[in-house]
């Protein structure tokens, strides 16, 4: 993937934002309880191996991923704390996830006894396994006390190859204010416990909703997402949280073309868009190819300090605004951040776009050079 760094389009990622959102959950919990930071999908596209510096830095002792490559990309830069892969990994592939200390969940069984043969290698670490409960969000893991009590004999029969060292769930709809399935949930999580004869080191449920609605189930880790990225997980459903979340990305560009158009001429694809009057029309270098999505027609973006209207269809690498006169090009265009008094949000690109924040955020194409401000050093 070309990165497009002579290109005046930028994501810009506040390091201490991410730092003072790590800091600020770790002094809500218990003691003993850790911090995983969850920089999967390149840290929620702010950038995997910044985010975890800075998270680290903050107090984060851990890393949740979402597949086995960006866990050895930790390792390949050097990050030796534990890290987890939240999805299931093919078996032939636990041997490497032994070999490089990296955790794998496992919902079944048959998982084990497809892994097991490839991790004979005496030299290998036994291969670290988190047991997935399934207790509601129906997407892996087991379903009742049996299935997992007969995994739970397959990695204990084996030490050399498997070494236990979580329990966990995954809540649906701890960012929702009805807490009616988030409680069956917990119960169920709860029965599962009850029926182990041991627990293992981590015992985890918390995602970045349950770390801040629900404190009492955060377990002995927390699973630190979409808010060390600044973000409300309930988008709008719950504005309360127990400190602030600040926003760690912003999204920049500035004019590549301006022009006056005349009454009744038409911009973009389709020609959807025609001028009511004479009107200023800025071009700004940034398309659905980036993320920024084709449905964004009629959104707006800032140019100083002002809301200018997205007008015509979004191309795959440019797009037009109206300005309410003449810019030079070169002149800066907030897609999300501020300008003068003015603010744009993710959640407020999500809305238009019918979504939610974590989307957009990890859709922003790796096209897009990411830059710190503010940096942690
Ligand atoms: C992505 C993920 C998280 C983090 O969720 P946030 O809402 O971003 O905090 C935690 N746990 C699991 C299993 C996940 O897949």
């Amino acid at each position: 993937m070309v990165t497009a760094t002579l290109r005046p389009t930028r994501v810009r990622v506040n390091e201490t934002a991410i730092f003072e959102n790590v800091q600020h959950a770790l002094a809500q919990l218990k003691e003993e309880t850790a911090l995983f930071a969850v920089v999967k999908a390149d840290g929620y596209g702010h950038g995997l191996l910044r985010v975890a510096r800075v998270a680290q830095k903050a107090g984060a002792s851990g890393f949740c991923v979402a597949v086995l490559d960006e866990a050895l990309a930790l390792r390949q830069a050097g990050f030796t704390a534990p890290i987890l892969v939240l999805g299931i990994i093919e078996p032939a592939y636990a041997a490497i996830a032994a070999a490089n200390h990296v955790a794998v969940p496992v919902g079944s069984a048959a998982w084990l006894d497809e892994a097991l043969p490839h991790l004979q290698d005496p030299a290998l670490p036994p291969l670290r396994v988190h047991l997935a409960m399934d207790t509601g969000m129906g997407r892996i893991g087991f379903r009742d006390v049996a299935a997992l009590k007969a995994a739970c004999a397959v990695a204990v029969a084996n030490p050399q190859a498997f070494e236990i060292e979580g329990l966990f769930t995954h809540f649906a709809t701890a960012d929702e204010p009805d807490t009616t399935y988030f409680k069956l949930q917990v119960a169920r999580f709860q029965a599962f416990l009850a029926a182990l004869p041991t627990k293992p080191r981590y015992v985890h449920v918390a995602n970045s909703a349950t770390s801040l609605w629900h404190q009492a189930c955060n377990g002995n880790v927390i699973r630190f997402g979409v808010a060390m990225y600044g973000l409300n997980p309930s988008g709008r459903a719950i504005e309360a949280t127990p400190y602030p979340l600040k926003p760690a990305m912003s999204l920049v560009s500035t004019l590549s073309f301006v022009k006056q158009i005349e009454a009744g001429e038409a911009v973009s694809y389709g020609a959807t868009y025609h001028a009511a009057e004479a009107e200023w029309i800025g071009t700004v270098p940034m398309g659905y190819a980036d993320g920024w999505l084709r449905r964004l027609q009629g959104f707006h973006v800032l140019v100083d300090g002002q809301f200018c209207e997205i007008v015509g269809r979004v191309c795959m690498d440019q797009f037009m605004i109206r300005l309410p006169h003449a810019y030079p090009t070169g002149t800066a265009v907030v897609l999300v951040g501020q300008s003068g008094d003015q603010t744009i949000t993710l959640q407020d690109v999500a809305d238009y776009s019918q979504t939610i924040h974590y989307e957009i955020a990890c859709g922003l194409a790796a096209r897009l050079p990411r830059e710190s401000v503010a940096p942690v050093k």
